[in-house]
């Protein structure tokens, strides 16, 4: 699944990340073991940067 990602004030989009389904409602999640993995990977500097996108930041209008 793809996830959206924040590190160190950067955002990632991490594709193919496994989750897990919550018994009782069906929800996905993520496991805290693979958002840790996600950490490290990014840490270690070792991805594969598959793309880089422009994000635009916006606000609701008061
Ligand atoms: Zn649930």
């Amino acid at each position: 699944m793809r996830k959206v990602h924040w590190l160190d004030q950067q955002l990632y989009i991490v594709d193919d990340v496994e989750t897990e389904v919550c018994q009782e409602c069906g929800e996905r999640y993520y496991h805290a073991t693979t958002l840790d993995a996600i950490d490290r990977m990014l840490q270690a500097g070792r991805q594969v940067i598959k793309q880089e996108l422009q994000v635009h930041v916006v606000a609701m209008p008061a």
